[in-house]
C-alpha cells in the first residue's frame, strides 16, 4: 500500500517528461528544415553613443518563424541547435546573412554577430569567416564576433589562436555577457578582445543597487586602463543612460534606443532612427 503512492508520482512525472522531450524533438526535427525553408531572420538591434546618439553598429540576433509556433526565442532554440550540432549551420547562416545585408551599406556601420562556444571551437571558422568576406564582400573590420566567456575556457592555446587567425583578417571581438562568467578578468588578461560588453543584469540593478554601481565604475575603470572600449547592455530607462553619462560609459545597447529589428527597418528610414537616438542623448544630457 505504502508503495502505491510513489510509484504514481513517478507514473505522473514520467509522462510530463515525456512531453516535454516529446516537444524539443519536434522542435529539434522543424528546426533541421529552417534553413531550407526559410524561416531564419536576422534581427539588428543598435547601437549607440551615449552622449551623441550617433550609431556606432548593429547587434545581429537570430529569429525563427516557425510556422505553427511562431516567433521562437533564441534561447528556445539555441540550446537545442547546439546539442544536436545544427549550431553550425545556423551560425553560418547567420553569419553570411549579416554580411551580405551589411557589405554595401552606405555609410558603412559595423555589425556583431554572436557565436556559440561550439562555433567557436570548429577547426573550420577562420576560413569560413574568410571565405564569407571574400563572397559578400564585406570590408572585415566592419565586423564584429562577439563571444561569451564559456567559448574560452576549455584550451587557452586554441582560444588565442583562433582569436588571433580571425583578428588578422581584420575582424573584431567583443567579450559578450561579461562579468557573468566565472573568471571575468583571467579572461581579459589572456585574450586579446576589442570590446567589452558589460551584461545586463549590473544595469538592471545600477539605480538600485550601490555594489551594481561600483562593479559598473570597476568595469569602465579597466577598460580604461587597458584600453579596450565598454558597452553596456540592456538600457532601458533615461536613469540608466544618466548613470553611464556619470560613469563615462559612451556605448549602449538597449530597449530604450532600439528593440532588435529587421533590417528593413533600420535600413528604411536611418535619418529618423538617427534623429530619434540623438533626441534620447539630449533628453539625458538634459536630465542631469
Ligand atoms: P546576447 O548576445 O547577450 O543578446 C542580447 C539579448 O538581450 C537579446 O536577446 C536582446 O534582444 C536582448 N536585449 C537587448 N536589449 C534589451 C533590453 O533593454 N531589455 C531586455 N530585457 N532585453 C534586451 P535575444 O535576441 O532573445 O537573444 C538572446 C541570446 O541568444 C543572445 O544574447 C545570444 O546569446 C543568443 N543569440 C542570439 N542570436 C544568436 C546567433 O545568431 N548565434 C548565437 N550563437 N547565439 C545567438
Ligand atoms: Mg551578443
Ligand atoms: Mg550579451
Ligand atoms: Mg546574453
Amino acid at each position: 500500500r505504502a508503495k502505491a503512492e510513489p510509484t504514481e508520482k513517478i507514473c505522473f512525472f514520467d509522462q510530463e517528461m515525456d512531453e516535454a522531450v516529446r516537444k524539443r524533438r519536434a522542435l529539434a526535427n522543424d528546426l533541421r528544415q529552417a534553413i531550407a525553408n526559410d524561416e531564419l531572420e536576422l534581427h539588428y538591434q543598435v547601437q549607440s553613443s551615449v552622449l551623441t546618439g550617433e550609431i556606432t553598429g548593429y547587434e545581429a540576433l537570430l529569429r525563427w518563424r516557425h510556422p505553427q509556433r511562431g516567433l521562437v526565442p533564441p534561447m528556445e532554440f539555441i540550446p537545442l541547435a547546439e546539442e544536436n550540432g545544427l549550431i553550425l549551420k545556423l551560425g553560418e547562416w547567420a553569419l553570411r546573412e549579416a554580411c551580405q545585408q551589411f557589405a554595401r551599406r552606405d555609410p558603412p556601420v559595423k555589425v556583431a554577430v554572436n557565436l556559440s562556444p561550439i562555433q567557436f571551437l570548429h577547426p573550420n571558422l577562420a576560413k569560413l569567416v574568410s571565405d564569407i568576406l571574400d563572397e559578400t564582400g564585406m570590408p572585415p573590420h566592419y565586423l564584429e564576433l562577439e563571444l561569451t566567456e564559456s567559448a574560452i575556457i576549455a584550451d587557452k592555446a586554441r582560444t588565442l589562436a583562433i582569436l588571433e587567425q580571425i583578428r588578422k583578417l581584420g575582424v573584431t571581438f567583443a567579450l559578450d555577457d561579461f562579468g557573468t562568467g566565472y573568471s571575468s578578468l583571467e579572461t581579459l588578461r589572456a585574450f586579446p578582445f576589442d570590446k567589452i560588453k558589460l551584461d545586463k543584469s549590473f544595469m538592471d540593478e545600477a539605480a538600485e543597487s550601490l555594489q551594481a554601481r561600483s562593479i559598473i565604475r570597476a568595469v569602465l575603470a579597466l577598460g580604461k586602463s587597458l584600453g579596450i572600449p565598454v558597452l553596456a547592455e540592456g538600457i532601458e530607462t533615461y536613469d540608466q543612460m544618466n548613470i553611464l553619462r556619470e560613469e563615462g560609459c559612451d556605448n549602449a545597447q538597449g530597449y530604450l534606443l532600439g528593440k532588435p529589428a529587421p533590417y528593413s527597418v533600420i535600413s528604411d528610414d536611418p535619418a529618423n532612427y538617427a534623429t530619434r537616438l540623438r533626441a534620447i542623448a539630449r533628453q539625458s544630457a538634459a536630465s542631469e
